[in-house]
């Protein structure tokens, strides 16, 4: 909360998709802006279950590269 005009402006929140004013009750500006935000949250998950795939990939790599190399 950093602008305060004068105590008199109604509550209100922000369009978290393209910040426009919207009622304290809705969470989006329009439902395409619902879908936007959502398919953003899904591709993000997506994206975090990929890293952590390929840090488990290297992991395994790496601890089978060693045992090859401590075995040579
Ligand atoms: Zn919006």
């Amino acid at each position: 909360m950093s602008q305060k005009a004068s105590g008199s402006a109604p509550a209100h929140k922000h369009c978290p998709v393209c910040g426009i004013s919207i009622a304290p009750t809705k969470d989006y500006c329009s439902n395409e802006c619902r879908e936007i935000d959502e398919n953003g949250q899904k591709r993000m998950k997506n994206y975090r279950r990929l890293t952590l795939l390929l840090m488990v990939a290297a992991l395994v790599v790496l601890l089978v590269l060693s045992l090859f190399l401590r075995r040579s």
